[in-house]
């Protein structure tokens, strides 16, 4: 079989080489697809993740001599803090596997050429791209979700789904900050240890979890406000402007600046925000929606075209935090590959 990869950016792996601030966060030592993936039917996860799991990643990079570490939280990281060792990595296998690789290539449309040709053109697609044509028997859709589009990333994956009605989620930007409507320019750039709430509206608590909030002017971040984005939509499917933060300091060790300027003393320790929107594309790390699992055979494949594979950010899966993302990818890139017919 003749294998080609098509890229549109001048080099491969844009997002990879801006994981984990450049240190790559690969994984993490304790995946539980239920409680750490949000998507529609997320419980088929568990067949992906048993086939390439956490551990295959780790000794995939052990046997090909990049070290790792574990951090805090269980998250795994390359040893040498430096994604381009993977990025290398995965370009000399490719490379060694015959495969090709046409970067500064741009896919602009599919089409499907089964129901136009003869059987023996024995090829299902046409590829029209900035530059040539290409035809081909299987395409596997690895063209990521919309966050990040200051590296290209498009609607691209989820235009083409809904080209060949495919069901999908409309991508919703995720592990991002949140704005609010009270001007915090105060206690720009201080974080805390607190508990974050979400409430709608109706008072249904959307999220409730520990951890650090790092407060800016007019909006938060830190983990425990990027991953209330995903419980967010899943939840709700819109994120309202008539939300309520509650945020409840951890009196202890509180900074003097955050006391003061939220009026904090023993007694009153929950200051109440008002959510205003999320912070746009260009700061979410990952993409939320995209096709349904559903609409895939067990190897990635659309129930509804044959010959047609969808994997990664593509899909409607995402990671709580950063570190279950390029897992995913790379366990569903492994399923795909060994059960591809
Ligand atoms: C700033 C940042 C930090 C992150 N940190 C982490 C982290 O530490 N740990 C983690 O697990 N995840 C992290 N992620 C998320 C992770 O990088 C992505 O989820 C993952 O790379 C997605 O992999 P993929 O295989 O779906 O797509 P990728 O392989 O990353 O990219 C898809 C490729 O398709 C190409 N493409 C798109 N459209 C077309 C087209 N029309 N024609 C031709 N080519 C096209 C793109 O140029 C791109 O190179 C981070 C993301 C960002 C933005």
């Amino acid at each position: 079989m003749k294998k080609l990869i098509l890229e549109k950016n001048d080099k491969c792996g844009a997002k990879l080489l801006l994981s984990g601030g450049e240190r790559c966060n690969v994984s993490n030592n304790d995946i539980n697809p239920d409680r750490d993936y949000v998507g529609q039917n997320i419980k088929s996860l568990h067949s992906v993740f048993h086939a390439f799991s956490n551990q295959d990643m780790i000794d995939f990079l052990t046997q090909h001599g990049i070290e790792t570490v574990v951090e805090d939280n269980g998250r795994v990281i390359l040893k040498s803090w430096k994604a381009k060792q993977l990025l290398d990595l995965l370009m000399k296998l490719a490379i060694e596997n015959g495969v090709e690789i046409k970067n500064s290539v741009e896919i602009k449309e599919i089409a499907s050429l089964c129901s136009q040709w003869p059987d023996e053109w024995n090829e299902t697609f046409k590829i029209t791209t900035n530059s040539w044509e290409f035809f081909c028997k299987k395409l596997i859709i690895a063209t990521w979700g919309k966050s990040f589009p200051q590296v290209g990333a498009t609607w691209f994956a989820y235009e083409l789904a809904k080209q060949f009605g495919i069901d999908c989620i409309q991508p919703y930007q995720c592990l991002c900050g949140i704005e609010t409507v009270q001007d915090m320019s105060g206690v720009t750039w201080n974080s805390a240890l607190v508990q974050m709430q979400i409430r709608n509206d109706k008072k249904k608590c959307l999220y409730d979890q520990k951890g650090s909030v790092l407060f800016t002017h007019r909006w938060i971040s830190g983990p425990v406000v990027f991953n209330s984005t995903l419980r967010l939509w899943n939840d709700s499917w819109i994120v309202s402007t008539n939300n309520k933060i509650k945020i409840i300091f951890d009196m202890e060790n509180l900074n003097k600046k955050l006391i003061n300027f939220f009026h904090l003393d023993a007694k009153n320790s929950v200051v109440e925000l008002d959510m205003k929107w999320l912070r746009p594309w260009e700061e979410a790390k990952v993409s939320g929606g995209g096709v349904i699992l559903s609409e895939l055979k067990s190897n990635f494949e659309s129930k509804k075209i044959p010959g047609l594979y969808f994997i990664g950010e593509a899909c409607d899966v995402v990671g709580k935090t950063w570190w279950y993302n390029l897992q995913w990818a790379r366990s569903s890139a492994n399923v795909c590959s060994r059960r591809f017919e």
